[in-house]
């Protein structure tokens, strides 16, 4: 039976809380001090609203505490401050790995609290917990090593994906984003979030973009002989971009199948450039002087300076899908894309958004002058024949 922890120094709070919550549990457990309250034992089904300011030990240090303990129980963060604060503990419990309901300012929408204590419950009683955050290990899940991987890469297990990304003002197609699959015999189709890690710990990243690289080039020629010229967008790692042959490579093997590097775009994170500056900008720059496009991929999600950014030549800016997907909800997020469109284009840069799930979304984006989407809304990421099919769908619809 999950149980219920109120942590807040202010009675009246407390107050308000255990009110709202006797209805739904049957056991409530309220901590005027963080300190006792991080004596107490909790399971992985037990809630905690939890506040973040507090006397002694604050909301943050509990967090920490939860964290070393490896507690997986859910949080429901309030705070009298700003929501800046509230998000920084957030993400701060994300990357440690905690799960987050929800958060709320004081004074509390009552209503609201109401509902997701509601849910919340429902979902402990059902035993299974929807919720983002920490997944919990799985037995039945696969987890791939080195040697899965070497392989898979020798039995050409690794297939690619499209995913569609169109020019808002106009509709029409702009290009694709090439994303990878592990077509496993047993496991079926694995996910690059389960694989690419890997990948690139165990320095096995080079091997894989080569091989993602060749089955887009393939299937790039295969197009260019049906008449049609799709640009595609190719996510590059930190470990490809540290040879310096790198240009001249991709520059033959695109010239020896007659392909004009200008249709490839490559994808790069900020973090991967953090790793070796100069080095990234030396072979970024001859990319771009090859022809080759280039993309700043998560922009917002890491520390490059605006320096640094415009050092490189960049000719697209990738707008995070976190920042998308909480735009409408969500005031700051809907400020940063906001801003990193007008960034983007004061440095003469095309804006795509990913991340795009519903109407609403692209309408804002569209007001806001971004220039490609990609998402969910407009097509998943899909086989070289459903894209070939989509695509003939979508312009012959106009
Ligand atoms: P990414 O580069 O940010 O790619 C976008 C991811 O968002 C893709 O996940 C895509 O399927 C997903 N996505 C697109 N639209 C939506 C949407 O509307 N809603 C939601 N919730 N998700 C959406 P995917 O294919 O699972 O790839 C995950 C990550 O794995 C990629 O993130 C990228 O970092 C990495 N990855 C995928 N393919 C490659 C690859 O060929 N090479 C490298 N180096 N990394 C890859
Ligand atoms: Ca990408
Ligand atoms: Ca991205």
């Amino acid at each position: 039976m999950s149980k219920l922890f109120i942590v807040d120094d202010d009675p009246f709070t407390c107050d308000l809380l255990e009110a709202i919550a006797k209805p739904l549990f049957l056991n409530i457990e309220t901590f005027q001090s963080s300190r006792l309250f991080s004596k107490v034992k909790i399971n992985d089904d037990d809630i905690i609203l939890l506040d973040l300011m507090m006397p002694n030990m604050d909301g943050i240090e509990v967090i920490r505490f939860l964290a070393k303990s490896n507690a997986t129980a859910t949080l429901v963060l309030i705070s009298g401050y700003d929501r800046g604060v509230l998000h920084s503990a957030e993400a701060l419990a994300q990357d440690h790995g905690l799960r987050v309901a929800k958060h709320f300012t004081k004074p509390i929408p009552t209503t609201e609290l109401i509902s997701l204590l509601s849910t919340l419950f429902d979902q402990n009683i059902n035993n299974e917990v929807k919720l983002p955050g920490k997944v919990k290990p799985n037995s039945a899940t696969f987890i791939p090593d080195k040697d899965d991987l070497q392989q898979a890469l020798k039995n050409n297990q690794f297939i690619i994906n499209f995913q569609p990304q169109i020019l808002m003002k106009t509709a029409d197609i702009f290009g694709a984003e090439v994303l990878v699959r592990w077509q496993h015999p047993e496991h079926g189709l694995i996910s690059p979030d389960k694989f690419i890690p890997l990948a690139e710990r165990s320095g096995q990243m080079g091997q894989l973009t080569e091989e993602i690289i060749y089955l887009a080039i393939e299937q790039s020629m295969k197009w260019q002989n049906m008449g049609k010229a799709t640009k595609l967008s190719i996510n590059i790692s930190a470990q490809n971009i540290t040879s310096l042959q790198l240009p001249e490579q991709l520059k033959k093997l695109v010239k020896l199948h007659h392909l004009d590097p200008a249709m490839f775009m490559l994808e790069v994170t900020e973090s991967t450039l953090m790793n070796n500056i100069t080095t990234s900008l030396d072979i970024l720059t001859r990319l771009r002087l090859k022809g080759f496009q280039l993309s700043i991929d998560d922009f917002g999600t890491g520390f490059s300076s605006l320096s640094q950014l415009h050092k490189i030549p960049f000719t697209e800016l990738k707008i995070d899908q976190s920042f998308v997907s909480n735009m409408l909800d969500d005031h700051d997020s809907r400020a940063i894309v906001e801003t990193c469109i007008m960034l983007g284009h004061k440095l003469n840069m095309n804006v795509v958004a990913e991340g795009i799930e519903n109407q609403a979304t692209w309408d804002i984006l569209l007001e806001a002058g971004c220039d490609i989407a990609q998402g969910y809304f407009i097509a998943k990421p899909m086989s070289a024949s459903e894209f070939t099919d989509w695509e003939y769908g979508n312009t012959s619809s106009r």
